[in-house]
């Protein structure tokens, strides 16, 4: 997530270790890295929008972070009117196109989907949403249109899913944007995190694109918070700031000598292997070793599965309840060929010539006082590479000056329902805020609301709150 180097597997093929690149044929890797859930045909289309009752005050609607009118936007689908669809999706969630694919509506809309009492089965409403945006994406169909500039400016740190649904609704409503992103490319995780076969074919460039194409998003790429910009010169020059930093820093496993050759982070991986032109060409252990419990860890194990690794075991410290991951993602890992073992947790990193070649694990279990204990009892796995996906955490450490001045909690930004946080003239949303649920939809839906209040604030001329506009 963090950069775009090579992470030490990658970069250096060991030959005591079984590392390497070339376990499968170009067409086995374009095979296991093809589109998870290809679109629905518009007859398997025209047959799911049937099926919706078209509920009153619609369960799957609550239960969407950022609440598309879902009966509404299937209701044109069945009458034909694609374009009517996208625009009722998009204009709630921007990046709907995105969210269809990425989603794990198996645990929003569809769990809530009324369809599951009748008949064990959702109307497929990632699909029917994909269905009605991939045109508007692919054509670049304009569905919106920028009310008259304000004249109002707001920095957007961070070109991510929070920042750049905040910037568009921002445009849309006639401020003018400007985002700062560190990276070449915007997108955050969209681009450089979500598993490869989740979004094929460049789809979250082409998305970047659709939004940028809104109108008065100005974008500085190679610029990061704590480096080239400061808070402080931001609020002074800005009319108000969104903070959509997401989390930079990768946890570490707290034992010695993590920084082996062979131990990386996941998640340094996924953003090389979402980058590499040629897939076949990324190096992959013979077997591998996934420390975590979480979608990163699904995704680095599913991944290197389908780069040719023989051996893949995600252990996990817990019992399969605890995982983050949901228990359809956990049974598309084992489909996948990925091993799973729970209440296990690492304790020691073997080495041969300085390289990781074993890691040592200890069994756990729930003690009486409620806490997670170690048993006393081991064992060992080989690894020819281990990926650490324990998740990730804002990186305070090169953004001092502005953890000094915010609320924080368990290190991440709090913020009010409006997503406003303890400074005025500052938002923040997306993964780096406290509560958020760490996803794609709901960075989005921070971005938005974010944006929204950020208007009714510059908007209410009297407001005693205002960040001193630009040039005064
Ligand atoms: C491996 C992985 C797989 C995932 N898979 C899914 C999935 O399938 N479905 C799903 O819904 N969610 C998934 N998620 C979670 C989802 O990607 C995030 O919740 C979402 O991207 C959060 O958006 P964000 O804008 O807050 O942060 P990010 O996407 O991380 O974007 C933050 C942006 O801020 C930039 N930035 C960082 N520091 C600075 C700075 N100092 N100054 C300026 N800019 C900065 C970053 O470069 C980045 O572009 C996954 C996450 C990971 C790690
Ligand atoms: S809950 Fe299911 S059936 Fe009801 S409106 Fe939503 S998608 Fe349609």
């Amino acid at each position: 997530m963090s950069s775009n180097k090579p992470v030490a597997p990658v970069a250096q093929v060991d030959d005591s270790a079984d590392v390497r690149s070339g376990r499968l044929s170009d067409e086995q890797i374009a095979d296991n890295f093809a589109d998870m859930h290809p679109p629905l045909t518009p007859s398997e289309a025209i047959i799911d929008a049937d099926r919706c009752y078209f509920c009153y005050a619609a369960p799957c609607t609550a239960a969407c972070p950022t609440g598309i009118d879902i009966p509404g936007f299937i209701q044109k689908i069945r009458s034909g009117n694609l374009k009517g669809s996208a625009r009722t999706i998009l204009s709630e969630n921007i990046m709907g196109g995105m969210c269809a694919r990425v989603c794990p509506t198996e645990v929003l809309c569809e769990q809530a989907c009324v369809r599951n009492t009748h008949e064990d089965r959702p109307v497929r409403i990632g699909l029917l949403q994909r269905y009605a945006t991939d045109p508007v994406f692919d054509e670049a169909t304009p569905l919106f249109e920028r009310a008259p500039a304000t004249g109002r400016t707001v920095a957007v740190v961070g070109g991510g899913p929070a920042g750049l649904s905040c910037a568009h609704r921002l445009a849309l409503l006639g401020h003018s944007a400007t985002v700062f992103e560190p990276k070449q490319k915007l997108g955050g995780l969209n681009e450089y995190g979500i598993a490869a076969y989740k979004t094929p074919d460049d789809f979250a460039a082409r998305e970047v694109e659709y939004i940028l194409s809104i109108g008065g998003i100005d974008v500085r790429t190679g610029s990061a918070l704590g480096k080239d910009l400061s808070l402080g010169e931001l609020r002074a020059q800005y009319d108000a700031v969104f903070l959509g930093i997401g989390l930079a820093g990768v946890n570490g496993l707290g034992l010695d000598s993590e920084q082996l050759e062979g131990v990386a982070n996941a998640v340094d991986y996924i953003a090389t292997l979402r980058q590499a032109e040629n897939k076949a060409l990324l190096p992959v252990g013979r077997r591998v070793v996934v420390i975590g419990g979480g979608m990163t860890a699904i995704d680095i194990a599913v991944q290197s599965k389908a780069l040719g690794a023989e051996q893949v075991t995600i252990v996990y410290r817990r019992g399969q309840e605890g995982m983050n991951a949901s228990r359809y993602e956990q049974e598309f890992a084992q489909v996948r060929g990925v091993t799973v073992r729970y209440w296990s947790s690492p304790r020691k990193l073997l080495t041969v010539d300085g390289r990781v070649r074993t890691v040592e694990f200890e069994t756990t279990r729930i003690a009486p006082d409620g806490r997670l204990k170690g048993t006393g009892q081991t064992f060992v796995l080989d690894a020819d590479v281990v990926f650490k996906a324990i998740g990730q955490k804002v990186l305070w450490e090169r953004l001092a000056d502005t953890a000094e001045i915010l609320e924080l909690q368990q290190d991440r930004i709090v913020v009010d329902e409006e997503r406003r946080t303890s400074l005025p003239g500052l938002w923040a949303g997306g993964d780096c805020v406290h509560g958020g649920m760490d996803l794609t939809v709901s960075a989005v839906q921070d971005g938005k609301l974010a944006a929204l209040s950020i208007d009714r604030f510059l908007r209410t001329s009297e407001s005693p709150a205002r960040a001193p506009r630009r040039g005064s």
